[in-house]
C-alpha cells in the first residue's frame, strides 16, 4: 500500500454498521507497527530494513505482531474489569482484540495484492494475492479513509457539545 492511513479506511463500514465492536485504536497500532520501517524511511530518513519482508509482511509475523498489541490491551482491560469489579469493562478486550488481529490480517491481504515481491505464507515461496492493483486498491480505499476521518470529526464535535451542555447545567 503507498500510504499506510489508506488501511484505515477499513474501519470505516466497521464503525457504522457494529459500532465500539472494533478498536480502532488497537487497529491503528498494528497498521503502524507493520509498516514501521516504511514511516521510519519516508518521516525520518532512517533505514530499519525491508518495507515489505516476511518480517513483517506475512501472515504468521502478522499474527504474531497483532497478538502482542492484542495480549498487552486485553491483560490491561481485564485487569481494569478486575479492579473495578465490573464485567462489562472486560468487554472492551474482545474489540481491541478483534481491532489487533483485523488490522493484522488485511493489511497482509490489502498490501500482498499491489507488491509482488512478498511472501505472505513465508517460509513458503510465492504470493498468490498479488494481481498488480496499485492504482485500483488505493482508489477504493480513499472514499473509505474520508468517512472514516468525518466519523471522527462528527464524534469529536459531540463530545464537545456534551462538555460543553455538561458545563452549562453546572454553572446554570
Ligand atoms: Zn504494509
Amino acid at each position: 500500500m503507498p500510504i499506510t492511513l489508506l488501511h484505515l479506511g477499513i474501519l470505516a463500514p466497521i464503525n457504522h454498521f457494529y459500532p465500539k465492536h472494533v478498536s480502532n485504536l488497537s487497529f491503528i497500532l498494528v497498521t503502524l507497527w507493520l509498516d514501521a520501517s516504511a514511516i521510519a524511511y519516508y518521516a525520518l530518513g532512517l533505514e530499519m530494513g525491508e518495507f515489505h519482508g516476511p518480517e513483517t509482511h506475512s501472515l504468521g509475523a502478522a499474527m504474531a505482531l497483532s497478538g502482542i498489541i492484542a495480549l498487552i490491551g486485553c491483560g490491561y482491560y481485564m485487569l481494569d474489569s478486575l479492579i473495578a469489579k465490573d464485567l462489562a469493562r472486560g468487554e472492551k478486550a474482545f474489540s481491541w482484540l478483534y481491532g489487533a488481529y483485523l488490522g493484522g490480517l488485511t493489511h497482509i491481504l490489502l498490501d500482498a495484492m499491489v507488491h509482488s515481491e512478498m511472501l505472505p505464507f513465508h517460509p513458503l515461496p510465492g504470493n498468490p494475492f498479488y494481481w498488480s492493483g496499485m492504482e485500483a486498491v488505493s482508489l477504493v480505499l480513499v472514499p473509505p479513509f474520508i468517512w472514516l476521518i468525518s466519523q471522527y470529526v462528527s464524534c469529536t464535535v459531540s463530545r464537545i457539545r456534551k462538555i460543553q451542555a455538561a458545563w452549562r447545567l453546572r454553572n446554570y
